[in-house]
């Protein structure tokens, strides 16, 4: 079992690194959507007229990315100026 959920999560990863952006699912990757009186096109606000939205695989590394990277930064400054 345990090797179907890595199997399962590494083909996820590789997802997300060869297509980041998935549709927008309140608009289906249409950027607009048909108001429901009118059923005139209106811009999509979810993703501002984009028709894409971010996988979640994706925001985990733009989020683990943002938070970390500044320890990671400050701790290789402190390696380069000791050997320095
Ligand atoms: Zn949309």
């Amino acid at each position: 079992m345990t090797p179907w959920i890595a199997a399962t999560i590494a083909a996820y990863a590789l997802l997300c690194a060869v297509s980041p952006f998935g549709k927008c699912r309140r608009c289906k990757g249409k950027g607009h959507r048909k108001t429901v009186v009118r059923k005139r096109p209106r811009p999509c606000r979810r993703c501002k007229t984009t028709g894409l939205r971010r996988r979640y695989g994706r925001s985990l590394y733009v989020w683990t990315k943002k938070t970390y990277r500044p320890l990671l930064d400050e701790k290789r400054r402190a390696r380069a100026g000791s050997a320095a």
